[in-house]
């Protein structure tokens, strides 16, 4: 517990609350043509953000708040303007939202990585996501191939959005104040996301391949004995001693397909 302008933060609970009106301002107007839509707030906390949603008069406005005094707090306060549910957001059934709900937060570190695989891939059809993360994953989750960022995290989630880093944010604008800084990020569905139906194989490929980022691919499929792993490479138009890090978005679902039947 730490005391500031609220009686208490659980770190727990990653609660590093918003004191900017500025910034919260500016993270509501990445939404543009979507602020008519519904939006899902995850982590209201103190209602920084929600104040700003509760003024655009969205058509539908949901807050999903762990913390059960928070929770009690929001619908005390905008309850006659949203619907406040006390839950856990990696429990939330994503698939119950369509292309005209916005998916908004500030979110807590502890959660951002897991909730944002799962909440991409599981509903890539929404019509937005904006998220207040740790720098260090909103870089990782936007990286281009070549990037020290680069990874399993980007590629999954550029799998099934278009995520782009909109801007950073330093810990003076939260109390308490974050040991790092943070960046908010804005995606939209892509046009066509990865199936479904291949999620499984391409998650066991990167997790095989980005266990050993400075490796050759041809020394890793050659170690993991996948079949044909040559001709595999061969048909992407890779070499074998190109790295991990090195294969685009478009080069890791080909050779997904590729290998689909030894990775499921
Ligand atoms: N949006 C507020 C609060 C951000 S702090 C602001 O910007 O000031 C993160 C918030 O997420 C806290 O309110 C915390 O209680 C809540 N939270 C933490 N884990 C959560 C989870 N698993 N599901 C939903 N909310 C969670």
């Amino acid at each position: 517990m730490t005391q500031g302008p609220w009686p208490m933060a659980k770190k727990s609970l990653g609660q590093n609350f918003l004191c900017q009106p500025k910034i919260c301002s500016r993270i509501v107007q990445l939404l543009g043509s979507k602020q008519s839509e519904q939006i899902l707030e995850i982590g209201p906390g103190h209602g920084a953000l929600t104040k700003h949603l509760v003024s655009l008069a969205p058509r539908a406005l949901v807050l999903v708040e762990k913390d059960a005094t928070l929770a009690r707090e929001c619908q005390k306060t905008y309850g006659s303007m949203c619907q406040c549910v006390l839950a856990d957001a990696l429990q939330f059934a994503w698939e119950r939202l369509d292309e005209t709900w916005v998916v908004l937060g500030n979110l807590p570190y502890n959660i951002a990585s897991p909730l944002l695989f799962d909440l991409t891939s599981r509903q890539p059809h929404i019509a937005q996501g904006v998220f207040m993360v740790q720098k260090e994953v909103a870089q990782r989750i936007c990286a281009s191939p070549g990037s020290k960022a680069y990874g399993a995290l980007g590629i999954w989630v550029q799998s099934f959005v278009a995520p782009t880093l909109a801007f950073v944010v330093p810990p003076s604008c939260f109390w308490p104040k974050p040991k790092v800084d943070s960046a908010v990020i804005s995606y939209i569905p892509r046009v066509n996301p990865w199936p479904a139906s291949l999620q499984k194989p391409l998650w066991k490929l990167l997790q095989l391949c980005f266990q050993k980022r400075r490796k050759q691919m041809g020394g890793i499929l050659r170690a993991a004995k996948l079949p044909n792993w040559e001709a595999g490479l061969a048909s992407v138009g890779l070499d074998l001693n190109v790295r991990p890090e090195e294969i685009s978005v478009p080069s890791w679902h080909a050779l997904t397909l590729y290998f689909a039947s030894s990775l499921s």
